[in-house]
């Protein structure tokens, strides 16, 4: 098989093999989805346990959905319930739930590390679900599903990565994703919302919109990550629309028949002009949320066949 890894903390350490593998079993996924029975036993009789210990909206759905669409026994660890709002240390509330023997634990913290720290102490498979400014590798594995299939292909495109880069780990996952798979990676916004280092990154900065755009075939835009900012990274929202927020104007810049993405949540009339936003013929906002349930299901689905296997082996070695 040639999807190798144990754990899905980032895109990082992914081969670009993994990835197409994970990809091709998304689409059949996307199939079954769109039926009226959407029901396979890839992780029936296994444990899925949900920490989520930053909000989100369709991250959890979309994890929870597809765990239960595969049939696993599926908990969501309400982290304003739990003890650690009792002071247990992350690592603490980890090995308690380990202790109940789940076989998935997807886990959303706000220290960048965290979830590669837990997934040493745990011996079941782990799924980060973005972690800090670290990484957020399904979301970029929706992103590059729904490229594949907006674009027919997910090599030797032009992807304009917009707005916040520095605080986002979603264009730190892309970025790295998208870099793999040989594509030509614009980050676009105003210096103070640029990475240390980003000259390293191989990619091309640019802090005029209009420019950046200039031949893009994917236009992804970024919220404006306020919980991650101590100070005054921008002048006014209003300010920030009329130099970085899309709109139809901008967007003519790109290709004409290039797509908007947006991971969510938007913010509408700040880094996007909410009519494009809803565009069917430019935008694959909601495609994008519909890929995220496929991409998750086969995320799991794949590291639950390694676990598996993993496990025979084990026993296997101890007769
Ligand atoms: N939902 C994405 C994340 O969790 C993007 C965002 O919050 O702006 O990183």
């Amino acid at each position: 098989m040639t999807f190798r890894a144990r754990h899905l903390l980032g895109i990082e350490p992914l081969h670009p093999l993994e990835i197409t593998t994970l990809l091709d079993l998304a689409d059949t996924y996307v199939d079954l989805n769109r039926r009226t029975i959407k029901h396979s036993d890839a992780l029936a009789g296994m444990t899925q346990i949900n920490m989520f210990f930053e909000n989100s909206t369709r991250t959890q759905a979309s994890f929870e959905l597809a765990g239960k669409r595969l049939g696993a026994d599926v908990m969501n660890m309400s982290v304003s319930q739990s003890s650690v709002k009792k002071g247990e240390t992350l690592i603490d509330t980890a090995m308690t739930l380990n202790a109940m023997h789940p076989d998935l634990l997807v886990v959303r913290h706000q220290n960048s590390g965290a979830v590669n720290q837990l997934a040493e102490k745990v011996n079941c498979a782990v799924l980060n679900a973005g972690d800090g400014k670290h990484e957020h590798p399904t979301q970029a594995l929706l992103d590059a599903l729904t490229i594949r299939r907006a674009k027919g292909r997910l090599h030797r495109l032009t992807v304009a990565i917009c707005g916040d880069i520095a605080h986002s780990r979603v264009a730190r996952s892309n970025l790295i994703l998208l870099g793999k798979m040989e594509n030509r990676v614009r980050l676009i916004g105003p210096p103070t919302l640029m990475p240390a280092g980003v000259a390293e990154f191989g990619c091309e900065v640019y802090d005029d919109m209009k420019a950046g755009l200039e031949g893009a075939d994917v236009v992804m835009m970024l919220r404006l990550q306020k919980e991650r900012m101590d100070g005054a990274f921008i002048p006014s929202e209003r300010e920030y629309y009329h130099r970085y927020g899309l709109d139809a104007e901008k967007l003519a810049f790109a290709k004409e028949d290039a797509i908007v993405m947006h991971p969510g949540p938007m913010n509408r009339g700040v880094e996007i002009d909410g009519t494009l936003a809803d565009d069917i013929n430019r935008s694959v906002i909601q495609e994008q949320v519909e890929m995220g349930v496929a991409v998750r299901m086969a995320a799991m689905d794949l590291l639950a066949r390694n676990l598996k296997a993993h496990r025979g082996a084990e026993a296997a070695g101890e007769h």
